[in-house]
């Protein structure tokens, strides 16, 4: 047993908070208020090798692991949400499902330039009328001679307006399987493909910064070699990096959570009431007790979920705890601490109001908290509960 970050993990995790703190951190307000992504910034973390952590560096990456890619995740967040979320789906999610499903051309073409960080690439799974019941999707595939022909629409899709996005890996019907059930595959679609355009570009909550768009598939024609993997298994691939996305955003939550601790005890100590300092009185010094507890919590979990990855075990209920313990404790965690700096906290001027306002994605994206809770009840009826 030994609970001691490597020293490669550690070199990541001191070189992750420094560049988050000196470059990223001062920079979140401005890119809130603009609603301008910052391409600058992600340029130098591509350059410094964060993008593409967990891939070889034959396909672009940095050779490294998945506690090593979390890590990096969780200290960008600390800064800004949305870059840690943009890791999610660009390396965890889209990076991933090419690697380990991609014939060795896929590779080449989509995924090194994705694990260098000179593009970004898309996930697009939700449709207006399937979301949770991903299973449902409407969007078809049909084959025409050398082509696949792809039909439908997809919403809410993260970094796909982004100029740097270069592909969608988006799922869709492209046949029935012998007892009459839609058979789902997973497609790469390049982006400016002729017959795929964006639709709407959604005004949000929070995240401004990261585009969320609606993507419109109209006869839209790929080459048959863009099927990604197994045809007949396009849906299991699907889940099968969504297992590690919810990892990453357990690590996004412990980022931003640890900020909203940071911000409120250093608010607690200088904020003078009744002739001291707020941070003196119990019901304020209990607020944040909890929140480094319920941080601990969740950091040890995603780390233990990612170290489990790393040695090819199982972790769907580790991931599943990660995220859905995280993204809860989050919210609880960001409403503490705008309670703590009270009137100030609802102020636009105050990094805890952003990070209130982000946080509530968290129990939404890559499957809402009540489709974890889906997972872990037939994680229980499985094991009749047997699990340590
Ligand atoms: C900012 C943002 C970015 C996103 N980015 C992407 C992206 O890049 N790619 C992508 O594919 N998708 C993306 N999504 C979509 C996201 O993953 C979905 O919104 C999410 O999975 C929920 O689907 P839905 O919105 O259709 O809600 P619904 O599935 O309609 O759910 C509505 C409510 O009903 C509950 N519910 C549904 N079924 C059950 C059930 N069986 N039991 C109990 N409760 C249930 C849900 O938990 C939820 O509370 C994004 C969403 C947002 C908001």
């Amino acid at each position: 047993m030994d609970f001691d970050l490597s020293e490669e993990h550690q070199m990541i995790r001191d070189m992750t908070r420094q560049f988050a703190d000196e470059v990223i951190a001062p920079r979140a307000e401005q890119m809130e208020e603009s609603g301008e992504f910052p391409y600058d910034i992600f340029e130098k973390m591509a350059e410094l090798g964060m993008v593409g952590i967990p891939f070889p560096e034959e396909y672009g990456g940095s050779g490294g692991d998945w506690v090593g890619m979390h890590l990096c995740i969780e200290e960008i967040s600390r800064a800004d949400g949305n870059l840690g979320a943009l890791l999610d789906v660009t390396t965890s999610v889209v990076g991933q499902e090419i690697f380990v499903f991609g014939t060795e051309e896929q590779k080449k073409e989509f995924l090194v330039p994705i694990a260098r960080g000179e593009k970004v690439g898309a996930f697009g799974l939700t449709e207006p009328d399937s979301g949770s019941d991903a299973g449902s999707l409407r969007t078809s595939a049909v084959k025409d001679g050398d082509s696949w022909v792809l039909n439908g629409t997809k919403q809410f899709i993260t970094g796909i307006g982004l100029e740097n996005a270069s592909v969608m890996l988006t799922a869709a019907r492209s046949g029935m399987d012998g007892e009459g059930r839609p058979v789902i595959s997973a497609f790469i679609v390049p982006k400016g493909t002729p017959g795929m355009s964006l639709g709407k570009k959604y005004r949000k909550l929070a995240g401004k910064a990261l585009p969320a768009n609606e993507v419109i598939l109209e006869d839209c024609r790929i080459p048959l070699e863009n099927i990604l993997g197994d045809p007949g298994r396009g849906f299991a691939q699907h889940l099968a990096v969504l297992e590690t996305g919810r990892i990453s955003i357990g690590a996004v939550c412990v980022g931003m959570a640890r900020a909203c601790l940071e911000q409120a005890l250093s608010y607690a100590r200088e904020r003078t009431q009744f002739g001291k300092p707020i941070f003196h009185f119990q019901a304020v010094q209990f607020k944040l007790a909890d929140m480094s507890a319920s941080i601990e919590l969740a950091r040890n979990q995603v780390i233990k979920a990612a170290w489990l990855k790393d040695r090819g075990r199982r972790h769907t209920f580790e991931a599943t705890v990660a995220k859905l313990y995280g993204s809860e404790m989050l919210e609880r965690v960001a409403s503490d601490a705008v309670q703590i700096h009270g009137g100030y906290g609802y102020m636009d001027e105050y990094p805890v109001s952003r990070m209130y306002k982000g946080a509530k994605l968290l129990q939404i994206v890559e499957g809402t908290s009540e489709v974890q809770r889906m997972i872990l009840g037939r994680i229980l009826q499985d094991s009749g509960g047997k699990l340590w």
